[in-house]
């Protein structure tokens, strides 16, 4: 489940809370307990797994020759 950063409209309390996709209302801030929140979107949680994984497969593989066998280097 995806953690949303919530501001409370009515204190201006910035608080994080785990809710369902099909959950759309505000969710209560635990500051003043008004129901009046809105979701603020953090650029942070947008995440890319990019560059993960690339390293794989070539590790077993000569540093010196950049073969798996390494007959000719030693
Ligand atoms: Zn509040």
């Amino acid at each position: 489940m995806p953690i949303y950063e919530f501001r409370c409209s009515k204190c201006g309390e910035m608080f994080e809370e785990l809710v369902r996709a099909s959950d759309k209302g505000g969710v209560e801030c635990p500051e003043c307990g008004s129901g009046h929140s809105e979701r603020v979107i953090s650029s942070f949680s947008f995440k890319s797994d990019s560059g993960v994984g690339t390293a794989a497969g070539s590790s077993s593989a000569c540093g010196a020759c950049s073969k798996s066998s390494c007959s000719s280097c030693g």
